[in-house]
């Protein structure tokens, strides 16, 4: 049995939003931060990433506050970007996929539904949808897809052991949560199916909910394969970096 430990690795931020952002019609008047994160598995085998952070130049054209290279800010957990061999992407949103060139040499899993609409689908190149892939990252994503390194999912499959991919839409058409086998138990990494902790604890959504029936199907799901409440873990609250403790700066073991 392979046991992994959790970090959160948060590679920008603090941003600051209205409440409602994270809260769906909610909290207008109060003033919200969310970090941007994705998370390292570590077991004495692998080592697995779960998103891939934005590269050094859309991070340059976005102006992201307090940015660090996803492959550098690693090396302070003593992991080599060049030896990651699995990156799971939840959903291809840009913040989570753009620096996915950073990992030559790995693996990426995607939904095959979320791959085909982001990809291939004209409704992607919509205005609404232009806000979460630009054509920037949706080129970087086919270049990957063409050296082969791209697995199409479809719905809930193990795919190392101790790791299963969890089909959990809503905030996008297919994103997937990860269920990490941990000592802990089953955490799971929800990505942003909740951005909060708090949208899992009051069972409230974010703004940014594409499909609010499958949202409400995703979060029952998702809590139900949590072996405690405390081991589904969202996608942006920088509770993950205050809460846990720092390994180096920017890194926080979870789990
Ligand atoms: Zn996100």
């Amino acid at each position: 049995m392979s046991y992994y430990e959790i970090y959160a690795v948060k590679f920008s931020g603090p941003f600051l939003s209205s409440g409602a952002f994270v809260m769906w019609m909610k909290d207008w008047e109060t003033v919200c931060e969310r970090n941007y994160y994705f998370w390292c598995l570590k077991s004495p085998d692998r080592t697995i990433l779960v998103d891939a952070g934005v590269s050094p130049q859309l991070a340059r054209d976005r102006t992201l506050p307090d940015y660090v290279s996803p492959a550098r800010i690693l090396e302070g957990i003593d992991v080599d970007f060049n030896e990651i061999g699995h990156v799971i992407l939840t959903h291809l949103h840009w913040d989570h996929v753009d620096g996915i060139t950073l990992f030559p040499h790995a693996k990426t899993y995607v939904q095959r539904a979320e791959h085909d609409f982001w990809l291939y689908d004209e409704m992607a190149l919509r205005s609404p949808f232009t806000f979460f892939l630009n054509e920037h990252t949706r080129n970087t994503l086919k270049v990957c897809e063409g050296d082969g390194r791209m697995i199409l999912i479809d719905g809930d499959q193990q795919i190392l052991p101790g790791i299963e991919c969890l089909l959990a839409p809503g905030h996008s058409v297919a994103l997937q949560a990860v269920a990490v086998n941990t000592r802990q138990g089953t955490a799971i990494l929800g990505s942003d199916c909740a951005h909060l902790f708090r949208n899992y604890e009051e069972e409230w959504p974010s703004a940014l909910i594409i499909d609010m029936v499958a949202w409400v199907h995703s979060l029952d799901k998702l809590k139900n394969r949590a072996s405690l409440p405390e081991l589904l873990f969202p996608g942006h609250d920088p509770l993950m970096t205050i809460k846990y403790n720092e390994v180096v700066p920017g890194i926080t073991r979870l789990v």
